[in-house]
């Protein structure tokens, strides 16, 4: 460990200085908040972008939607990709032209398709005839492309199954969208969320370059391949550096798709996560009975406020005390709501400092994705996470 103590809390040993680490340790709070370092943001979007070469990117608005982070993005070229018609309005009004955000979600409101369409959005995504037939008639003529599924993500957040299209349904659906007058110009996948290794990509990658050279020969003349999101943060589990981690997956792509007119990413996790940490409070801590081996830990926010990425304990996030560099021990980590699912981690308990308390505050490090955008209004009156823009 090379970490010295700053404050309450360990300064990061990465260089340049974790500025959202900075403001947590000099701040107090009154409920817990996210922290974001739009320095890093910036830092992140650079790295992707040099690895990513002639792939654009469109930021996933859904990892975190703060428009301070969106105007950001705008300044710095990046395009977007939205799910609905809010996170298209955000974008606009951030300063995005309709050109430059594609409509991923595989499942639209047929106002919202008008008024993306109204708004020059002109590239759609679809994985089934309904889809296709609605945007016929709220977005005519536009650029569209099928979300297919793909087998064996080794992600640590699965995006499969629910989207996408069997691949033996894409010669169909190409078709059907050219007879019903729409411009089928490509395909998408998402490799899961998380990816750890770019590796991981390769046989994902071989299903998809076998369904677009199988089209092309079809006679339909695909030119976008946009590559989802995937690219992972650390937390904690080594993971390589955004810039080679695309660059690897770049090679792999030209490798088997040759050139293509326009390759798109859509980074949100690998963009935004580590830019932000989030503050929060020891609420309780105590054991269920004298001889229990764990200790539980209430914290002031949970899987309803910010945390619902630890379902499953997919996502397992490190959390930075003021007590670290002690001895440690297991500990069920909890949420402060009144419901029995608002655990964060059980079947893999943490290490946390034996000489944790009610009362100390914890930061919990690389949260900036899909925290804020997931926090509820206000379970048991919990106010949903507050978010600091640096
Ligand atoms: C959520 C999502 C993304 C972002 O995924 P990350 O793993 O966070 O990069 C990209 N594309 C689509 C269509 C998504 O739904």
């Amino acid at each position: 460990m090379n970490a010295t103590v700053q404050g309450a809390f360990r300064a990061p040993s990465a260089i340049p200085p974790d500025a959202a680490a900075a403001y947590i340790a000099q701040t107090s709070f009154d409920r817990p908040t996210l922290v974001i370092d739009r320095a890093r943001v910036v830092r992140q979007y650079d790295a992707l972008s040099e690895g990513l070469g002639a792939a654009r990117i469109h930021y996933a608005v859904k990892a975190n939607p703060a428009p301070e982070i969106i105007r950001l993005l705008v300044e710095r070229g990046s395009r977007f990709d939205a799910a609905s018609r809010a996170e298209i309005e955000l974008c606009l009004a951030q300063g995005a032209k309709g050109s430059e955000i594609s409509f991923g979600n595989t499942v639209k409101r047929p106002a919202d398709i008008a008024f993306a369409y109204s708004a020059g959005v002109d590239l759609f995504v679809a994985d089934s005839e309904a889809e296709l037939a609605k945007l016929a008639e709220h977005a005519p003529g536009a650029r569209i492309y099928l979300r297919v599924i793909v087998e064996n993500s080794k992600a640590d957040w699965p995006l499969t199954r629910k989207f996408g299209c069997a691949p033996g349904s894409v010669p169909g659906l190409l078709d059907l969208a050219r007879d019903l007058g729409l411009r089928p110009v490509g395909l998408s996948f998402h490799v899961g969320s998380q990816t750890r290794r770019a590796e991981f990509w390769t046989p994902v990658l071989d299903q998809v370059a076998r369904l677009w050279h199988a089209a092309i020969a079809d006679g339909h003349p695909l030119s976008v391949l946009n590559i989802g999101g995937g690219f992972p943060a650390f937390y904690g589990e080594p993971i390589d550096a955004p810039r080679d981690y695309a660059a690897q997956v770049m090679a792999a792509v030209h490798a088997r798709f040759g050139k293509v007119g326009y390759i798109m990413a859509e980074p949100g996790r690998g963009l935004v996560a580590e830019a932000g940490h989030i503050a929060a409070e020891v609420l309780l801590v105590s054991r269920k009975s004298q001889s229990d081996l764990h200790r539980w830990v209430y914290l002031d926010i949970g899987r309803f406020s910010g945390l619902a990425e630890t379902e499953g304990e997919s996502i397992r996030y490190q959390i930075t005390t003021a007590h670290d560099g002690g001895e440690t021990g297991p500990c069920i980590l909890a949420g402060p709501s009144c419901d029995s699912a608002d655990i964060l981690y059980e079947k893999r308990p943490i290490q946390l400092p034996l000489n944790l308390r009610d009362g100390d505050r914890v930061m919990i490090r690389n949260c900036g994705a899909y925290t804020s955008s997931y926090a509820s209004v206000g379970f048991n009156g919990f106010p949903p996470l507050d978010v600091v823009v640096l």
